[in-house]
């Protein structure tokens, strides 16, 4: 059962679910006891708040197995007061959030698990990890008109019609205060938490800041080039048989040789070859399909730090234009370039947001 959207509250109508309620309904009438003054039938009580406050209980309690309000997976709890000195219910609603500070390295935030039917929780990650949890408490008066009960089933028991009108109520405003915060947050970089203020965010498939958003472009304007560029496969064809570069459907470059520097050098040509334009096609996929199970899958990226795998496929990217040296890891791969070579990259190559 989905199709819920981005709601925080849903009645659960798989078939049996309801019937479920009802056993449990049986199960806890003692909620439903009329207190002294209140308005009751057969010992119930038609108090629409407390009704309310009891139908919820009975709701939500199993959430083990087969609560009959579901809830988006942010939602860690769920709870209906009823205080003395307010006339209503008291929601207090627990919502799984980002980190408002950046995560030290190696730290891990909540970690989104996926749950059958389209559920799923955001849960602490293993113990093993050093893991700063935030939540942000939403405590929402309900004076809204809650259904005012009609009767008992029977002695004592409450009637399910009764239970299931004051569910709907409740659902409904709590999804009216609650569900902007979760759009909110889902429409938030990712769970990147950690990015610096000014940073650009990042879309909504999360990622891990700025550094997975920069390389994501960078991929993305390298697979893009390759295949503005045809991307087929080009072959270097040897001295003993023609000395050329070919890329396809009958063009090739034949000015390959030593002469001076008029000529691309066999070794050029060869090194053109093996990174052309599908061997390029398929490596930008496979990377972007890397960098796609980041973001808000991967604790550490998730408490809004790039990890290290992150760090370390962004290194392959490191003398691009952009690229930041407080994005290298420590033991990361030497930065510094062979002497011999040129900074840069003399080519004129695109940095970002080319589009075949
Ligand atoms: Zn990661």
């Amino acid at each position: 059962m989905s199709g819920t959207g981005t709601q925080a509250f849903w009645i659960d109508a798989t078939r049996g679910i309801q019937e479920h309620y009802g056993e449990q309904l049986r199960k806890w009438r003692h909620a439903f006891a009329a207190a002294e003054g209140e308005p009751a039938a057969e010992g119930v009580t038609l108090d629409p708040p407390h009704f309310a406050l009891a139908a919820w209980e009975v709701a939500t309690r199993p959430v083990a197995d087969t609560s009959y309000v579901r809830r988006h997976p942010r939602v860690l709890d769920a709870t209906c007061h009823r205080p003395e000195e307010a006339p209503g219910l008291l929601a207090v609603v627990e919502l799984a959030v980002p980190a408002p500070v950046r995560l030290p390295e190696g730290w891990a935030g909540w970690q989104r698990q996926d749950g059958d039917g389209g559920g799923g929780t955001y849960a602490a990650p293993p113990y093993e990890r050093p893991t700063a949890l935030t939540t942000l408490e939403l405590r929402l008066p309900l004076v809204a008109d809650l259904p005012t009960p009609t009767r008992a089933r029977a002695a004592g028991l409450p009637n399910l019609d009764d239970a299931q009108a004051a569910l709907e109520a409740l659902v409904s405003a709590l999804n009216a205060v609650v569900t902007p915060f979760l759009r909110e947050l889902d429409d938030a970089p990712g769970d990147a938490p950690g990015d610096a203020p000014g940073d650009a965010p990042g879309d909504a498939d999360g990622d891990a800041g700025p550094l997975a958003q920069w390389l994501r472009t960078q991929i993305e304007a390298d697979k893009a080039i390759a295949e503005t560029a045809g991307g087929g496969a080009w072959r270097y064809v040897p001295a003993g048989e023609g000395n050329r570069l070919e890329f396809g459907r009958g063009r090739a470059v034949t000015a390959i040789g030593f002469h001076h520097d008029d000529l691309l050098h066999p070794v050029e040509a060869i090194h053109v070859a093996l990174h052309d334009p599908a061997d390029v096609v398929a490596r930008c996929e496979a990377e972007l399909a890397l960098l796609a199970g980041h973001g808000r899958d991967c604790p550490e990226c998730a408490g809004g730090r790039p990890c290290a795998t992150v760090r370390r496929l962004a290194s392959g990217y490191r003398l691009r234009p952009g690229w930041r040296e407080e994005w290298a890891l420590p033991t990361a791969l030497p930065t510094a370039l062979p002497p011999a070579l040129p900074t840069g990259r003399p080519t004129g190559r695109p940095t970002g947001g080319v589009r075949a």
